[in-house]
């Protein structure tokens, strides 16, 4: 049978849920959109999909690699973009987020890519509005581009994910970057286990299909990715550790701790970075690190979802 070769869904709002084949269309389009990267030297990028589209991005959250990485994307392809940010809108007026789009739908754009605080209102927003939607994080919930630019990352160094090893460090419970990974790579046939404090570990994480480990260098000697997560203080009520050098000591990946891990495996961050304390700074920018390779691959595959949502064929 050919391989699926579109994306059948209107929106992106989760990773839970999508089918292998879903996933693969994306992984294999942002492949051969990296390639025609590559090799090209022109003034304008030679697959103008976008030409003519409008994408909106709509966020109510800050961010600094994901917005600009899904406008960078959508021009790259030729597309416009209109960027709304709530700081500098209406929505501090009182409107509220469907007054709000229910108006940038007027205006008739092809894509809105939204960020919101509230876990669930992508899903809401994409329910009461006819234009394709990408989720771009929600509160603690979903941020699937996020996990679709990590696995694409990781089978760039490390081939398929399928039975690979790949350990989440940190803050499990208000991270809606592990979620996201946890579904997609449990998808791919990925092994994937979690590891943090006590009190920042969700209950019942072991329904999703994962292992947990309580001893940070015991998980570090088998994985192939580890997957370090930031703090998220901005949503807890209070900080569940007693301090960020206790952390910092117990759950960080530093000079000593990484003398657990095997010789290939892989360091990863989604940003923005704590240095010092879930990672040093020699660790970030050492010879395990692809961060800096999960934010090139953040335009691609952001450039592939958009092509296959929206793109002229
Ligand atoms: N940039 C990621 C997010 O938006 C991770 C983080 O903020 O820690 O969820």
């Amino acid at each position: 049978m050919a391989a699926q070769r579109v994306w059948r869904n209107r929106s992106l709002v989760q990773t839970l849920g999508l089918s292998e084949s879903d996933v693969r269309v994306v992984l294999t389009r942002a492949q051969e959109l990296k390639k025609m990267w590559l090799g090209w030297k022109g003034s304008e990028f030679p697959h103008a999909s976008l030409k003519g589209r409008t994408v909106v991005n709509l966020f109510f959250e800050s961010s600094t690699r994901t917005r600009s990485s899904f406008e960078l994307a959508a021009r790259r392809l030729g597309g416009d973009v209109l960027n709304f940010t709530a700081e500098t809108s209406s929505v501090t007026k009182g409107e509220t987020l469907f007054d709000t789009a229910r108006n940038l739908e007027a205006m008739e754009p092809d894509l809105l890519v939204v960020r919101h605080a509230s876990a669930g209102a992508p899903l809401q927003l994409s329910k009461m509005i006819k234009v394709p939607l990408i989720n771009a994080g929600d509160g603690f919930h979903e941020h699937p581009t996020q996990a679709f630019l990590d696995v694409f990352t990781i089978e760039e160094h490390r081939g398929t994910v399928k039975g690979r090893h790949v350990l989440i460090v940190g803050d499990i419970a208000h991270s809606r970057v592990a979620r996201s990974n946890i579904y997609l790579l449990k998808t791919l046939g990925a092994r994937v286990s979690v590891c943090g404090p006590p009190s920042l570990m969700p209950p019942s994480i072991e329904k999703l299909g994962v292992s947990v480990f309580h001893d940070l260098r015991k998980a570090l000697e088998s994985a192939d990715v580890v997957m370090m997560l930031r703090i998220q203080l901005e949503r807890q009520n209070q900080m569940q550790f007693p301090s960020l050098g206790e952390y910092s000591k117990f759950w960080g990946l530093n000079a000593e701790t990484i003398g657990s891990l095997k010789e290939k495996a892989i360091i990863m961050h989604p940003g923005p970075l704590n240095e010092g304390v879930e990672i040093s700074q020699d660790v970030a920018t050492g010879s395990y690190s692809v961060i800096m390779d999960q934010v090139r691959n953040g335009v691609i595959v952001r450039m592939a979802l958009m092509d296959l949502m929206v793109g002229h064929d």
